[in-house]
């Protein structure tokens, strides 16, 4: 298939990576992206073992690693600062041979993936509006009036993506009952352990600590809301020291440390998991095929494990139908469970009810290591090929 032109249509993680990927095995690829220019704008993200497997076999992942911030150890905590649980993620990584989590600025990895792409892959400003699949390829249609033929179509378009709405109109995107805050501040408080990343769960909301590279720390926020709240939304820093004023140190640190213009907010929102990623000559893949909530720091390691399979299965198979149904089958399982899970650990983790959440941190503090290890050993076990 290397005589035929694969277009990707959204250059977000997913986009970008899969992107190197097939360029890397000798496929021909145009990354058309919305955005007028890609700039490097987000939070932090931690990315687990199986992520840094998939970077590894693309050939990416010390360009990857050494841009970002090795965490030795995962605690929850409650809200006055006592520790429900810890995990020893440098043991764990010794165990599964695989560094098995580690924080990174979303901009750092966006510009390492650019850097890897051979210049003139991606074309910024070009919104998709429409397709039309035939026999012979794939139409696309742009916001800017312009039209592509392509053979196939790779949907990496994010949780909203056009692409599935016309494919899946009745797929549907999930609320989970919390809304978030999150930024990066430039200057670690001298208190925190900058190897360890921290969660803690207060009643109704929890705050989450990750110590990125070069002193900074990321940290988001989520508590239970409505949907699209104005107040929420238009919340200051002044205001989530309010709210999180019962929390344990350094919280409240760290909120004084962020500008409120440094705040980005959004509702948490996964989308329902759909039983089908493959449509003839189109795909979908990342948060477009199996969007999940950010409970166990996925949805960017599912998007990138994506691009390692996908392109697999488009070296291997002798149709681009043929690969995309076979990625499906390999995918869907998984992808499934994870979003699942993910929403489930979300519920437990903004528990509101004080009875609930008092068995709940005692269920915490009584559960083995060992359960954490079999998670840990199901995300490093992924097949890619
Ligand atoms: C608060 C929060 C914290 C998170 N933390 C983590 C974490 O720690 N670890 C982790 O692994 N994941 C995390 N995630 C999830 C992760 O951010 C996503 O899963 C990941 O970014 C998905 O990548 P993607 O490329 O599939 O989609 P996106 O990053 O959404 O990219 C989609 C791209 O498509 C473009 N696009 C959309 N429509 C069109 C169109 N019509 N035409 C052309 N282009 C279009 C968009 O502009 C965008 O660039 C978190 C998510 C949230 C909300």
């Amino acid at each position: 298939m290397t005589n035929k032109q694969f277009a990707i249509v959204g250059g977000g993680i997913g986009g970008l990576t899969l992107g190197i990927a097939l360029q890397r095995k000798g496929f021909n690829v145009t990354i058309f992206e919305a955005a007028p220019t890609l700039k490097p704008l987000g939070a932090g993200l931690t990315l687990a073992g199986n992520a840094v497997k998939a970077l590894i076999e693309i050939g990416i992942a010390d360009q990857v690693l050494q841009t970002g911030k090795v965490l030795e150890a995962l605690l929850i905590k409650d809200e006055k600062g006592n520790i429900l649980t810890q995990t020893n993620a440098e043991a764990l990584s010794r165990k599964f041979g695989i560094i098995n989590s580690f924080s990174i600025h979303r901009g750092d990895l966006q510009a390492i993936l650019l850097r890897e792409l051979t210049p003139g892959t991606l074309i910024t400003g070009k919104r998709l509006l429409d397709f039309n699949q035939t026999s012979s390829g794939i139409t696309l249609s742009f916001e800017d009036g312009t039209s592509v033929s392509t053979d196939y179509l790779i949907a990496c378009d994010g949780i909203h993506s056009p692409v599935r709405k016309k494919l899946i109109p009745q797929a549907k995107t999930r609320y989970s009952g919390y809304t978030c805050w999150r930024a990066v501040i430039d200057e670690l408080p001298s208190s925190i352990n900058a190897s360890e990343t921290s969660e803690t769960w207060g009643k109704g909301s929890r705050f989450d600590i990750v110590p990125l590279a070069h002193n900074k720390l990321y940290w988001f926020a989520c508590v239970n809301a409505a949907q699209n709240d104005p107040a929420l939304r238009s919340y200051k820093i002044p205001d989530l020291l309010t709210y999180f004023g019962n929390y344990h140190r350094p919280v409240s640190d760290i909120l004084k440390k962020t500008q409120s213009e440094q705040l980005i907010w959004s509702d948490i929102i996964d989308l329902k998991p759909i039983k089908k990623f493959a449509f003839g000559k189109i795909v979908l893949a990342g948060d477009a095929a199996h969007a999940t909530t950010p409970n166990m720091g996925q949805g960017a390691c599912m998007a990138i494990e994506d691009a390692v399979v996908l392109t697999n299965c488009i070296e291997e198979y002798s149709t681009a139908e043929e690969a995309f149904q076979k990625f499906e089958e390999k995918r869907i399982t998984r992808t499934t469970k994870i979003v699942n899970d993910s929403w489930v650990i979300g519920k437990v983790a903004q528990l509101e009810n004080s009875l609930l959440m008092a068995l709940r941190n005692t269920a915490i503090r009584l559960t083995p290591p060992s359960v954490s290890e079999k998670q840990v050993k199901f995300l490093v076990d992924v097949s890619l090929s």
